[in-house]
């Protein structure tokens, strides 16, 4: 049996979605992240259909979700960019994942489990070329590279770096990371003989920073169909837009006359100003429906927009349908997606919520059942 609340994944806009960055992308090939159980998407469903695009990597937070991409059948190179550490090296060995090396703590341990195993293990390296993150800073970086060569069976494959402003257009915090990376990574090219891939570009940095192309490229939000400035990245983007993917809907469970003058729910923070028909859906913060959505979100009934009025509790969410056609226990309502002519984005609830779509998509989409579609 399954439950009410329901998140629908289109897989048709994921491969939409990747198509239109590959464009974007030119020459540089394409790392889809899929962690956080890929953007509360469904991180295997959703690795098995960007392998199908064309992807050339994946990257993942932990090296738990890298050997669980394994264990699905995932044979493409698998980036782990959190926790990299001595006590993780094996379980990165056995699933051969890619570590991203980000200073010179984890290196003895990754040198010698890759000599027991008669491996050579090829690495990335993390600058922090302005991010203030993780990484090794410019100073240091050069010691780093020449740690790892003093190494045995340990090779550099590449080096990357994050932009911590890439998706404000107005910031050239972007250029001059970019110019950092750029420079520290120019004067490595004499130590590091071969090929070494160079990365730098999120969404952001795709659409929004020039020439941050680069080799590689390290997507997650514009995969799933959003832009990292949200409306404002929608609304300047030239068609064909990213489609979002994930739609959250859920069942009307009773349908109620409540006369003017009436409270509603925990601590009566909504009051009726007219005979009101108020619908209940089985959908609370126990489902990433939280608390401060109270009063602020809209839900689509009939294909129109109704406000949540009152607390959302645990469990349940009472929409204002006054006024509505006929509506009855059992018709769909939409939280997040299309119904009819209307929308709910990402965004939208976001803007609710005062944060960004990428926290509402892990919410929902990690609390509730899922089902791709199309
Ligand atoms: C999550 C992540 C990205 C993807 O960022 P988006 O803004 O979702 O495109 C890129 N690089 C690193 C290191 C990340 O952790």
């Amino acid at each position: 049996m399954k439950s009410l609340n329901c998140i629908a994944i289109s897989r048709a806009a994921l491969v939409h979605n990747f198509d239109q960055c590959r464009q974007l992308a030119g020459d540089a090939s394409i790392l889809a992240l899929v962690k956080a159980d890929g953007y509360g998407h469904g991180m295997i469903d959703c690795a098995r259909i960007f392998a199908e695009c064309g992807v050339a990597a994946f990257g993942v937070a932990e090296a738990l979700e890298g050997v669980q991409l394994r264990a699905a059948g995932i044979t493409l190179p698998i980036f782990v960019f959190a926790g990299v550490i001595p006590q993780t090296v094996s379980a990165i060995l056995d699933a051969e994942l890619t570590p991203v090396v980000v200073d010179q703590t984890v290196l003895p341990e990754l040198s010698r489990q890759a000599q027991l195993r008669q491996i050579e293990v090829g690495l990335h390296l993390k600058l922090d070329a302005g991010m203030g993150r993780q990484g090794t800073l410019p100073a240091d970086f050069v010691a780093l590279v020449k740690a790892v060569q003093a190494l045995p069976c340990l090779r550099i494959e590449g080096v990357l770096a994050h932009l911590p402003l890439s998706e404000d257009r107005k910031s050239n915090n972007s250029s001059q990371v970019l110019a950092t990376f750029t420079e520290v990574t120019a004067a490595l090219s004499r130590l590091v003989p071969g090929k070494c891939s160079l990365h730098l570009a999120n969404s952001g940095g795709l659409f929004y920073v020039a020439g941050a192309q680069l080799d590689m490229i390290r997507l997650g939000i514009s995969l799933y169909g959003y832009y990292p400035d949200g409306h404002v990245g929608r609304a300047a983007a030239s068609p064909p837009l990213l489609q979002p993917v994930m739609r959250f809907a859920t069942r009307i469970i009773q349908v109620r006359q409540i006369p003017a003058g009436s409270g509603l729910g925990y601590n009566h923070l909504f009051t009726t100003s007219r005979d009101s028909t108020i619908a209940v859906l089985p959908v609370g913060y126990e489902d990433g429906y939280l608390r401060c959505l109270s009063n602020k979100a809209q839900a689509l009934i009939g294909g129109k927009r109704a406000p949540v009025v009152g607390r959302i509790s645990m469990n349940l969410t009472l929409v204002d349908i006054t006024g509505f056609d006929t509506v009855q226990v059992g018709d769909e309502a939409v939280l997040l997606g299309r119904q009819g002519g209307e929308e709910i984005s990402a965004d939208d609830i976001a803007g609710w919520m005062q944060t960004i779509s990428y926290e509402v998509l892990c919410l929902f989409g990690k609390l509730n059942e899922r089902v791709l579609v199309d």
